[in-house]
């Protein structure tokens, strides 16, 4: 039986990146020594490194004012670094969306800044995303977002018009699963553990004017240290830049983001499509919101949730247990779960159903 992780993160990687994983593991690059005990600073990982930033400028097409930094301590640390690196004057504005949005809010204001609600879908039970409240303060050091929200399973692929105010993007949960441009934003940052890798590993995409602003950070978040030290002021986090750079260099060789997107659009497709035409299953969230990175779902009934989540496991589909805050079930189909995976969770339900009405 294939068994299909549903997981929202850390969560599955493309298959034959574990296999190859497991092959170099022993020896890398014929060292005798594995990646999990080479030195950063040797040559074997600077190629590493360098690889990794070129496949993700290239994937991405970030333009070269932009910095790629590889930082640890996940979306939340960034929560903290965002601020205190490019809000010089304390003052953020902040889309009310969910969870994530509200963890960086706090965040921000435990290092001194003022944050303003620029709008919120709390009312709807952040069912839809929020509107935003024009025209924008023009004296906002930036503007911060969730283009995917994890857990509430909505995804902002229109962006609102902030004028000279920058975007900050929590892009965590969809991250080379949509194709952004770049230049809409002035930061974005998102934990590896989603889409590109395993945990430990936080990408940071600068744009180079917005750095070294203030001075005297503590040098662990201090972007304009790490662009200085080529994302090496301390020890990196070199497994998980190493596997991150394979999942890179598999998206490449699948055609790039375009047609990641296009296989990600499909398969949320066939599960939305299902949950819409189902009679037992909704989920909750406005249509032209949705996300096609984690779909939320229920039945109504508590139990005939946990009954299906235990019956998905006996099927080999896993970890579709709900966010603890929403309860019911989520899927996450992120880049590496595969069509045929889609399908055979869609199968498993309708069974479910036909055996429950
Ligand atoms: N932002 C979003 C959108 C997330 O989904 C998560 C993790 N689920 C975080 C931030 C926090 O990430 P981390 O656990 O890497 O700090």
């Amino acid at each position: 039986m294939p068994i299909y992780n549903f997981s929202a993160g850390p969560a599955v990687l493309p298959q034959p990146v574990i296999t190859q994983i497991q092959a170099e593991l022993p020896s890398f690059q014929g060292s005798g020594m594995s990646i999990l005990e080479i030195s950063h600073r040797s040559d074997l990982f600077a190629q590493v490194l360098q690889d990794a930033e070129q496949d993700l400028r290239d994937l991405m097409a970030i333009p070269d004012n932009y910095h790629v930094l590889f930082f640890q301590g996940g979306g939340t640390l960034q929560f903290t670094a965002a601020p205190l690196n490019l809000a010089p004057h304390h003052r953020i504005g902040l889309l009310d969306s969910g969870h994530w949005a509200q963890r960086a809010a706090d965040e921000a204001k435990r290092v001194g800044t003022k944050v303003t609600i620029l709008g919120s879908s709390a009312a709807n039970h952040f069912n839809q995303l929020p509107t935003v409240v024009q025209p924008i303060d023009q004296s906002l050091d930036y503007i911060h977002l969730t283009t995917n929200n994890t857990i509430e399973g909505t995804m902002m692929t229109r962006l609102p018009a902030t004028g000279q105010v920058p975007l900050v993007a929590d892009m965590s949960s969809n991250f080379l699963g949509e194709p952004y441009q770049v230049s809409d934003f002035g930061l974005i940052f998102a934990g590896a553990q989603k889409n590109l890798g395993p945990a430990g590993l936080t990408i940071v995409i600068v744009r180079d004017d917005l750095i070294g602003q203030v001075a005297n950070l503590p040098s662990m978040l201090d972007y304009q240290l790490f662009a200085d030290k080529n994302s090496m002021f301390n020890t990196p986090p070199v497994f998980a830049i190493y596997a991150a750079g394979l999942v890179l260099k598999w998206l490449k060789a699948q055609g790039g983001l375009n047609v990641m997107t296009a296989r990600n659009h499909a398969k949320a497709a066939l599960l939305y499509d299902f949950l819409d035409q189902s009679q037992l299953f909704t989920n909750p969230v406005k249509t032209s919101d949705r996300s096609t990175m984690n779909v939320p779902f229920v039945t109504g009934q508590a139990d005939l949730d946990a009954a299906v989540i235990q019956g998905a496991r006996e099927h080999g589909l896993l970890n579709l247990k709900g966010h603890r805050l929403v309860g019911g079930m989520r899927a996450s189909l992120y880049n590496a779960m595969p069509l045929a995976g889609v399908q055979a969770l869609v199968d498993y339900l309708a069974a479910f159903e036909a055996h429950h009405r």
